[in-house]
Order: C-alpha cells, then structure tokens, then sequence
C-alpha cells in the first residue's frame, strides 16, 4: 500500500501501534497536541511536541517573507503547549536546506523564530543542519511544563458539556483567500477602500503571524473547568472532530452562534465565500476550542483569558456523530476533513 492511499492519519494510527510505547513514565503518548512524560520534578509534567515544515507543501518561497516563516513555524509549536494548558520551556530548531540558497534567508528565519521565543519566554537550545538535495525543510521541537493535575487532553469531553470557542475562527482562511486573489490578479487591493484595506491587513496577518494563545490556555489549565482542550490548526470541524475521537462522544454545532469577525464578513462578501464554511472548515487559526460544564460563564471565562470566549454548541452521546443546526434551523451532519498530508 501506497502513502496515498493510506493518509495522514491512518499512518499516525499504524506508527502509534507499531512504535509508539507507553513506559512508566509517560502520562501519554500519541495522539494529543502534545506527548506528557513525568518530568523529575514532582508534581510538574514536561510537554512535548514537534512540527515540520516543507517548501511546496507548507510554503512557497517566491511568496513567503522568511521572518514571517520563522515566526509561524514557532506559534505553530507554541500553540500546541498551549492545547494541553502548558507554559513553554525551550526548543531545538533542525533546518535542511539546498546549497544555494542565501544566508540571509536562513538568517530572517531564525530571526523570526528568536522574536516569537522572547515573546514566549522561550529558548533556543539547539537543533541540527544538514544539506537538502531539494526543498528547504525545517522542524520545529519544543518542550513545555504544565503541573501535572492541570494538563488538559482531548480525552475529556462529557455529554452535556458545552463546546467553546476563542477569537474569531475563519479569519486565517479569509486572510489566505485574500492572498491567493491578489496573487491570481482578482484583487486589486490598490483599489480597495481605507476599511477594506484596514480588513485585509488585518486578515493576512492572522494568517501569516499568527498569535499561539498560550496565556488563556495557561488560565484555563489553571481553573481546572475545562474537560477537553485542542488547538485549531485544521479548522472548527476537524479539530472537534479529534476531541470527539478521544472522548468517545459527538457534539452539536450552532452555526448561529460561530463568533463571526466583521472583517470575515465583508472579505468573504468580497470573495463570494460562506464566512460559516470558514469558520468550519478554514485552518490555522491557533485559537483553543475546548468543552467545560454548561454553567460556564462566557463573560467571566473572556475576563479571565484576556479574550473573546464563545459557547458554539454542545456535547452528545452519540459517539463519532458531529452535526451543525444551520441558522435555517435545518441540522445537517458536518463532514469536513482538514487537510490531510499524502492524500491525492
Ligand atoms: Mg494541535
């Protein structure tokens, strides 16, 4: 059997069986935003976690700005510290990359990653280079610590728990169909008005420089209320999707209810988009979802995290089951897989 036919997720499955251990040590393994190992230190659990990028699958170099690169590669890393509702430690960056590339590219990459970590109170401590005979990869491996009674998995999610939301998911696939029209010649952003212009650099940055919400994932962690924590690198559905997985439950979406920004309004107005698809269906957007008792408050959670905390739906007992009430009032099962690496 052929990488393509098996996907992403289906090898993950295979490694886990194959390969994957489970030592007195690890409090657990595959499959979570990060693995949780006893740290020594009692009481406190080390996190870790690890992601790769590859030029022509993750980026293109003719139209990323390498600062920006190095910037994402970490807030990708960061955010999966804070899925678990862990603070981030240090981490290793390992690069490949062909012999003619310039210097300066490799050094506006780590000059991104260095502002992300200071930002993050994080350190470099190490990695690898070695020559690519083809595209530039880089991976990123960061290490976090969470005290042990806090740290939030997928696993949790209980029937009747409400799901919640942070920020305003959509806006990084807004950003990268505003990107995508510009570089296609069907936007012409010289033309648009002072608020769409304000709208669209709004949107692109959410896509190139993401923000990795490690504060309310830390505040969470630390009010113990939440009972399943992921971050959104594939999108609203499939996110919910994993946490679905390991909690052996479903869940019921409000479509009404998605925090929908302004500025995703207008831009999918703009692009003839459906902002509920994106909000659905649009990756990379790093805020948290995560299921807590129904009687949470929204406004006191928001205060508490320092943003925007929305109620979208709730958890079922129909295990595996995701369905979304349209605002038409009509339910309808939500099938939509994030983007899988191998598949055609
Ligand atoms: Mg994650």
């Amino acid at each position: 059997m052929r990488l393509s036919e098996l996907g992403e997720f289906g090898l993950i499955d295979r490694i886990a069986k194959s390969a994957g251990a489970t030592g007195a040590r690890v409090i657990c393994g595959i499959g979570d935003d990060c693995a949780v190992i006893e740290s020594g230190a009692a009481g406190t659990a080390l996190l870790v976690t690890t992601d790769l990028l590859i030029e022509g699958i993750h980026f293109r170099r003719e139209t990323t700005a390498p600062r920006l690169l190095g910037r994402k590669i970490l807030a990708a890393n960061l955010s999966d510290v804070a899925a678990m509702g862990g603070a981030p430690h240090a981490f290793t960056v390992s690069l490949a990359a062909p012999r003619d590339l310039p210097v300066e590219w490799v050094e506006a990459v780590y000059e991104g990653i260095g502002e992300r970590a200071a930002e993050a109170a994080a350190c470099l401590v190490g990695g690898d280079t070695a020559a690519s005979p083809g595209p530039i990869a880089i991976s990123v491996t960061l290490l976090g610590e969470c005290p042990t009674e806090e740290v939030i998995y997928r696993r949790g999610a209980r029937p009747g728990d409400a799901i919640f939301v942070t920020g305003s998911p959509g806006e990084s696939a807004a950003g990268l169909a505003l990107l995508a029209a510009e570089s296609a010649g069907n936007l012409d952003t010289a033309a648009l008005s002072p608020e769409a212009r304000a709208d669209f650099d709004h949107l692109r940055s959410r896509h190139l420089d993401p923000e990795p919400r490690l504060h309310a994932g830390r505040a969470l962690a630390a009010r113990r209320r939440a009972t399943a924590l992921i971050d959104l690198s594939d999108g609203v559905a499939a996110d919910l999707a994993h946490v679905l997985t390991r909690s052996d439950v479903g869940a019921r979406l409000q479509a009404e209810r998605l925090p929908l920004s302004g500025a995703l309004c207008r831009a999918c107005e703009h692009l003839a988009l459906d902002p509920i698809d994106l909000a659905l269906g649009g990756g990379e957007d790093y805020e948290l979802l995560f299921s807590a008792g129904a009687d949470l408050d929204e406004k006191v959670l928001s205060h508490a995290l320092g943003l925007a905390v929305t109620r979208i739906g709730v958890i079922t007992d129909r295990a595996g089951e995701l369905l979304v009430l349209d605002p038409s009032g009509r339910e309808r099962p939500l099938r939509q897989p994030g983007f899988e690496h191998f598949r055609p």
